[in-house]
């Protein structure tokens, strides 16, 4: 489970994340969903607890900065920072150490089949594809069999198969009680798995609904969205 409560996150004098409170149930799919600029990466980077910030932020009930939390927290990066000088299977070994982990070799070795990068095993973090550091991040951050998993704009840069393998392994995570935060600028790209959507303009969360609601009320969700950012921004243009 996760729980944000009052998350400010100022850069300088600009806030970027202003007094943001939601929870995450287990086994729920959350979308943050805003566009670029929205505030998304900087929560994302709070709940690592790579960010100073104001406020609080739990993990299955634990600080998000204390060694409790991040047992239970993986984290997949937009942008994949592999080591360059370790090979793909080095990472996992790498990870299986730091966290002290028993018994993940089989569990690496199937989550790297699944993401085919089993013949890439031996390859260095540098002589990866884009494509290929990301699906390293993920393997990275699954191998810890996360209780949260957070991951940021995860469908940029996957070719097709790993995308379909991403969204089943989301199903399954799902399934036995994981939760799941993902940030993206499409919503198109979540369609098919979101329970609960909120989206983020300018820093804040300005709406907030569930599959529930939006199936019940016949709602549709990218007006909604457009609807959010698009009068905001003219708005803003408006007032400049
Ligand atoms: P999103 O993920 O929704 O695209 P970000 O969280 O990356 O949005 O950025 C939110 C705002 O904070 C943007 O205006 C961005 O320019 C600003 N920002 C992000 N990172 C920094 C930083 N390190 N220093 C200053 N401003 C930043």
């Amino acid at each position: 489970m996760l729980n944000v409560s009052h998350l400010t996150k100022k850069y300088n004098k600009f806030t970027a994340n202003d007094n943001l409170t939601f929870m995450v149930s287990d086994g729920e799919t959350a979308v943050l969903a805003g566009p670029n600029g929205a505030g998304k990466s900087t929560a994302i980077k709070c709940i690592a607890g790579l960010l100073r910030f104001n406020g609080e932020i739990e993990i299955c009930g634990a600080k998000n900065k204390s060694v409790e939390a991040k047992r239970y927290l993986g984290y997949i990066p937009e942008i994949p920072a592999p080591f360059e000088l370790l090979t793909v299977w080095e990472h996992m070994e790498f990870i299986a150490r730091a966290y002290r982990l028993t018994d993940w070799e089989d569990r690496a070795k199937e989550l790297m089949r699944r993401f085919e990068l089993t013949d890439k095993r031996d390859k260095l973090g540098k002589e990866l594809s884009k494509g290929m550091q990301q699906k390293i991040s993920i393997c990275c951050a699954l191998v810890i069999d996360p209780k949260v998993v957070l991951f940021d704009e995860p469908f940029v840069g996957l070719d097709p198969h790993a995308i379909k393998e991403l969204k089943a392994m989301l199903n399954e995570m799902k399934a036995k009680g994981t939760t799941i935060i993902i940030s993206t600028h499409m919503l198109d790209s979540v369609d098919d798995i979101w329970d609960r959507v909120f989206i983020m303009m300018n820093g804040k969360i300005e709406a907030e609904r569930s599959r529930k609601q939006v199936e019940e009320s016949g709602e549709n969700l990218e007006e909604l969205f457009f609807g959010i950012t698009e009068s905001k921004t003219e708005r803003e243009e408006e007032a400049e």
